[in-house]
């Protein structure tokens, strides 16, 4: 058992908490490397070509799957009138709510993975080589390899859209299974694409189980572990690679005078934490990163701070894990993730549903881009920043500050409606 603090207690409670990580800046052993990183952004490049062919809507990027950095003025505006707080710097978001293919953070993690395992399937079999062209994946012969082999993963919603749309095309067996509470237009939208679809009782850890239990004991099953993959992770991680080159490209220069700082909604905490991990490996102290957690499932938070990491879930201090934020409903963190951040994750914040909506409103009204609510939790997290850590860091209200939005693109119209209706 824990001691209940007042910090647990707020928590507990379903209060908005803003956390300073006590152990910031305490060196720990790496368990990734640049090199890991540059390895991962080297396989994407060589699958360009094989993408760009299949998913014709990345023929602009050439193939690479990528979103902008959008400075959101008119947003910040709102936000200052909206909570009141000073601040000097620009506002930008990252448009990962907007990723070609799957429409969210996913289509790096998710999609990495799988490419790394039809590479690896195709290197062995000696059907490929490493300086092919890989737009020969696309041929009838690589769909019969990979019809042999099943993926597996179990998923609220995005991770499965990432996985199920990218192994379908690939021509890989592809189940996906999911927590009773996700959304219905991901469940059709993968059957679609002939993704086989299996529905859970209970939460994403119960969808994740039953999917791992099903896929041990077969070899040609290759099982996606959100909690714990080392490739979901990298393929996050080499969105600081892009970022860095947008940042040259729009002439912006991060210094620890002009600071970047970053605000990643965190759910099991594989894309906050690879996204974290490839900024602080370019950037090191001149990059500050921020997550947050709906007040209703706030895992990492609780994993850090009483130090148990993946010992405890949320549902050990009574909290239900509801929210609407898809993605972020996780109630137990990743067993990877939560001692690789932990050296350079400056702290968290914790936001309430009814917020996530109203920021919803506001992006749509103010810069015309649709987001799910998942996706502002980093606007919450700027205002709250800016209110409570900027007092006692007064450089934390200068430079470039980027909400990270991470899903979006996909939701249909009636839904879309419906949530900005409840930003009302
Ligand atoms: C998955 C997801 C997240 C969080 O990513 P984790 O790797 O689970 O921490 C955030 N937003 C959206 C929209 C997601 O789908």
């Amino acid at each position: 058992m824990i001691q209940i603090d007042a910090f647990l207690t707020d928590l507990q409670n379903y209060q908005e908490v803003q956390w300073r990580n006590p152990n910031f800046g305490i060196e720990k052993p790496a368990v990734f490397t640049l090199a890991d990183m540059e390895d991962a952004a080297a396989r994407l490049e060589r699958f360009a070509p094989y993408i760009a062919q299949v998913f014709p809507e990345t023929q602009a990027t050439n193939g690479i799957i990528e979103s902008e950095l959008k400075e959101v003025p008119k947003m910040l505006a709102a936000l200052k009138d909206s909570d009141d707080f000073n601040f000097e710097g620009k506002l930008y978001l990252k448009c990962d709510s907007h990723l070609p293919i799957s429409g969210s953070i996913k289509a790096r993690g998710g999609i990495y993975e799988v490419l790394k395992l039809a590479e690896t399937i195709a290197l062995d079999t000696g059907m490929l080589q490493l300086t092919d062209n890989y737009e020969k994946l696309a041929d009838q012969a690589f769909l019969e390899l990979f019809s042999q082999y099943e993926i597996a993963v179990g998923s609220t919603g995005n991770l499965g859209l990432s996985i199920g749309i990218m192994g379908a095309k690939l021509g890989f067996r592809t189940t996906v299974h999911m927590s009773e509470d996700a959304k219905q237009w991901k469940k059709d939208l993968l059957r679609e694409r002939g993704v086989t679809v299996v529905e859970h009782p209970g939460d994403f850890s119960q969808a994740v189980a039953a999917g791992r239990k099903t896929a041990e004991g077969n070899p040609n099953c290759h099982f996606v572990d959100d909690e714990a993959s080392r490739d979901l992770f990298l393929g996050y991680s080499v969105a600081a690679l892009r970022l860095q080159q947008q940042l040259i490209h729009q002439g912006i220069t991060i210094s620890k005078e002009q600071p970047l700082v970053v605000y990643l909604p965190c759910g099991v905490g594989g894309s906050p934490g690879g996204v974290a991990f490839g900024l602080h490996q370019l950037f090191g102290e001149a990059v500050t990163i921020i997550f947050v957690e709906p007040t209703h499932a706030p895992c990492m938070l609780l994993g850090l701070y009483t130090q148990l990491n993946d010992q405890i879930a949320v549902s050990d201090i009574g909290l239900d894990g509801k929210t609407a934020a898809d993605g972020l409903a996780v109630g137990r963190p990743s067993r990877l993730v939560g001692e690789v951040i932990e050296p350079f994750l400056y702290g968290e914040t914790t936001v309430a549903d009814q917020r996530l909506y109203h920021y919803l409103r506001l992006l749509k009204d103010q810069e015309d881009i649709f987001v799910e609510p998942s996706s502002t939790a980093g606007f919450a997290s700027f205002s709250d920043v800016n209110r409570t850590f900027a007092q006692e860091n007064p450089q934390l209200r200068k430079g470039t500050h980027i909400v990270w939005g991470t899903g979006g693109n996909m939701v249909p119209e009636a839904e879309r409606v419906a949530a900005y209706q409840l930003g009302k």
